[in-house]
């Protein structure tokens, strides 16, 4: 007798490793094994009455893709599936979903707190549409618990935060920040792109919006962009999201969700591997007579040591890499790279690495940088899938002739 379930496998009873392999799928009537792609913007009807029941029901049945495709719902289900939400939509880029996250709530007059350590364009998003449509933007030290009660002792709407941040690894308290920001009233929105879903899990512990960049470790490969949202709750996706995302159309391709969905695959693999080796070339580079400091989650020396063991299950895959010196020795170290690429990408198969202070966060303020962090002897680090040996032999050629 045939299976009944072959077509929409039913996962819920799987361990989380298989449901990144099964999650999602809806196989056609051709049975396929592969996951198929649907490069179709539009869908057709049998009738006109069929149209006029799919416009007017709950959504379920596809109309355009721009509100929804087979192969990004694919996507979107498996993630989900594996994050435990009730919710996704899948973005063309990660930015996308942070914009949309964050201005699918507000309004004017509402007010947004953030830690002043965030990605730069997750900052400008905040900072500067807020100034422009009448929002107030409040910006704090992330690690201080303190600084989030004082900002959240008055009404807030939105709370938005990466932890850890890029490319600090400043670690927010989720908990207790999600706890605070309830009380005040805001639905709170993590960036979780550097941790990843396979590393921490901020619906355990309160958020009600998780947000990724796709680009990095979900395709992990340097393919191409995606960003996905994912709500705890159904409805306020569904009810407050979705009607924003589909006016305004930030819509990933399905060929695109089609790489991520294969992806997510080899997720916690790849993962899992990146984290180990980030983990030998931190013990590498710490106490390195030529560094000042390294910076990495799964060190004891990293100064939120406690709060990295209570919400993350590893150190993830970036490092924060303090050169003795300044902008000369750190661009030192980068050009005698011969293995590991230059490059401001991250979460990659190939280990990239980059100068944040003049790349990706150049546009920024001296008092700025100085409050994120970015020093001129700052290199960012996002460590591959090659041999860590590797790694750290070409890190050491550039540093042994500093
Ligand atoms: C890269 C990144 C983004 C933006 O993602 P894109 O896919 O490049 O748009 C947002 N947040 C964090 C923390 C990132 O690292």
């Amino acid at each position: 007798m045939a299976r009944t379930d072959h077509r929409t496998p039913n996962v819920a009873g799987l361990r989380p490793r298989s449901k990144l392999v099964h999650g999602g799928i809806q196989r056609s009537s051709f049975d396929e094994t592969c996951e198929a792609l649907y490069q179709t913007s539009g869908f057709v009807y049998g009738s006109a009455e069929e149209a006029e029941g799919a416009f007017a029901n709950d959504g379920s049945r596809l109309v355009y893709s721009r509100f929804g495709n087979p192969t990004s719902n694919m996507f979107e289900q498996r993630l989900a599936t594996y994050e435990g939400a009730e919710w996704a939509y899948a973005t063309a880029s990660g930015m996308a979903a942070v914009h949309a996250a964050l201005w699918s709530n507000l309004r004017t007059g509402d007010r947004i707190v953030a830690p002043r350590a965030l990605f730069i364009s997750c900052y400008w998003v905040i900072k500067e549409l807020s100034a422009r449509f009448g929002v107030e933007a409040e910006f704090v030290d992330g690690t201080d618990l303190g600084a989030w009660e004082a900002a959240l002792s008055r009404p807030a709407k939105m709370v938005f935060l990466e932890t850890p941040s890029n490319p600090g690894l400043e670690v927010v308290d989720l908990a207790a920040v999600c706890e605070l920001a309830h009380k005040a009233g805001a639905k709170v929105v993590v960036d979780n792109a550097f941790a990843t879903p396979v590393l921490q899990r901020p619906f355990e512990f309160g958020a009600d919006v998780v947000v990724y960049s796709a680009t990095k470790h979900i395709d992990g490969q340097g393919r191409c962009l995606g960003g996905v949202i994912l709500t705890k709750e159904k409805a306020y996706g569904a009810e407050v999201i979705h009607p924003y995302l589909r006016h305004t159309g930030p819509t990933i391709s399905p060929f695109n969700a089609w790489l991520l969905l294969k992806s997510m695959e080899t997720l916690e693999l790849r993962v899992a591997a990146q984290s180990a080796s980030a983990q030998k070339v931190a013990e590498f580079l710490e106490g390195h007579a030529k560094i000042e400091r390294v910076l990495y989650p799964g060190l004891d020396s990293h100064p939120q040591r406690d709060l990295i063991r209570k919400q993350m299950t590893g150190g993830g895959n970036m490092l924060s890499i303090f050169v003795k010196g300044g902008k000369e020795q750190a661009f030192h170290v980068l050009n005698e790279l011969r293995m590991v690429m230059i490059s401001n990408n991250l979460g990659d198969s190939k280990s990239l690495s980059t100068h944040p202070a003049t790349t990706t966060h150049s546009k920024l303020t001296p008092e700025e940088k100085e409050l994120a962090g970015i020093t001129p002897n700052l290199l960012r680090l996002s460590v591959g899938l090659e041999d860590p040996q590797d790694i750290i032999d070409d890190l050491e050629r550039g540093l042994s002739t500093l």
